[in-house]
């Protein structure tokens, strides 16, 4: 029985990961994939953003990272910002 339980869990653990990451895309981030973020002093780069799947940074919510800003060498909140917002001058600063 126990062992059924977990299985269950598991399952619906994956599909809710499934569908915020679904979700997140169709609101326009590069989720799941490499998105700009923004540090909480505005330095924007790329990193890898998979909901539910984050081993390098602190999860805080779908769109709040605790995480290591490569400008300001230290760990700041990020969020991510969707390509549709970025400014061109932005947008080849975070080229890769
Ligand atoms: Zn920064």
């Amino acid at each position: 029985m126990g062992l059924w339980i977990g299985a269950i869990v598991l399952l619906v653990v994956l599909v809710l990961v499934v569908a915020l990451n679904v979700t997140m895309r169709r609101r326009g981030y590069s989720i799941p994939g490499r998105t700009v973020v923004r540090c909480s002093r505005g330095h924007l780069f790329r990193t890898t953003w998979i909901e539910g799947g984050s081993f390098t940074a602190v999860r805080l919510g779908p769109t709040t990272r605790y995480q290591r800003c490569p400008t300001c060498r230290r760990f700041r909140i990020v969020h991510p910002v969707k390509d549709a917002e970025l400014s061109d001058e932005e947008r080849s600063q975070v080229a890769e």
